[in-house]
């Protein structure tokens, strides 16, 4: 039985510097498993999924994040990372254009803030830069965080054999002697991919690898899997906002199969339910 996937926060105990690390290999492959993606767009797909947990924790960790990954004709990636520790994936939502694993992309993150007003920030990917270089151009032009990001996603059995990343934040303490020693530190450090399969096989141990002869202490742990938000209750609200017509000849159908993009789970909505849920909501 191996470790489940987890999030850690950490920080220096100079306060000058945070570090969130996350390990996401289950959540990818179950992801992975519920789309229809090739293995070079499945791997973006599951670096997108630990970005996307990454972005939650170091900027609003109780808030869902959902990150998009566009290409210059439409065709997208979705990553969605929930509070309770929930991520989902989809690819090409809405299947309008099949997503383009090269060329120039676009990087964009949203979510809600507490007032109820919609973040959404995007930067552009030049074709070639990877998906750490956008995450840190992203945390540096729209959230004015200085970071350094490392983000992998290694190919095996189910889409992937080993999928994680970590932020090292700048914070105000920072001064410039430590900086040059964190910079130092964190040049001399194994690749990403090297780290994932080493010593920062779960999320604690990689948090301990990119810390190494750093005084720090740990702040938070959380697990993370996969899990979608989707519900009988959702399918039939939704296909209650259909015009009236629609929805009556559903009423005098057949049972409506609904399949849910993000997680594959198959819903059957009878008449006979649909027309429970829409008196009962018109009552209420
Ligand atoms: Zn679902």
């Amino acid at each position: 039985m191996s470790e489940p996937d987890r999030v850690v926060r950490a920080m220096t105990m100079d306060g000058a510097f945070r570090l969130i690390a996350a390990v996401v290999t289950d959540t990818a492959r179950s992801a992975l498993g519920a789309q229809t993606a090739g293995d070079d767009l499945g791997l973006r797909l599951a670096e997108l999924l630990a970005a996307a947990v990454l972005v939650r924790e170091t900027t609003q960790p109780s808030r869902r994040v959902q990150l998009v990954w566009r290409d210059a004709r439409g065709g997208s990636l979705v990553a969605d990372s929930l509070p309770e520790g929930l991520s989902r994936g989809l690819v090409n939502p809405g299947e309008a254009t099949a997503v383009l694993t090269a060329g120039d992309h676009r990087l964009q993150v949203n979510y809600t803030l507490l007032n109820g007003s919609l973040h959404q920030g995007t930067v552009a990917v030049p074709d070639g830069d990877d998906m750490a270089t956008a995450l840190m151009r992203y945390f540096k032009q729209s959230e004015q965080i200085v970071a350094m990001v490392a983000l992998g996603a290694l190919p095996g059995p189910g889409g992937v054999r080993a999928v994680g990343g970590y932020v090292v934040q700048l914070l105000p303490e920072a001064t410039r002697e430590v900086i040059d020693a964190m910079t130092d530190h964190l040049g001399g450090l194994e690749p990403i991919g090297i780290l994932l399969e080493g010593r920062g096989k779960t999320a604690p141990e990689l948090a301990k690898a990119v810390f190494a002869g750093f005084e720090y202490a740990d702040l938070a742990s959380s697990e993370l899997r996969f899990g979608c938000t989707c519900s009988e209750v959702r399918v039939m609200t939704s296909i209650l906002t259909l015009p009236d017509g629609e929805v009556e000849s559903m009423l005098s159908g057949d049972p409506l199969e609904v399949r849910c993009d993000a997680c594959g789970r198959q819903y059957r909505i009878t008449p006979d339910a649909l027309r429970g849920f829409r008196d009962q909501a018109a009552r209420a």
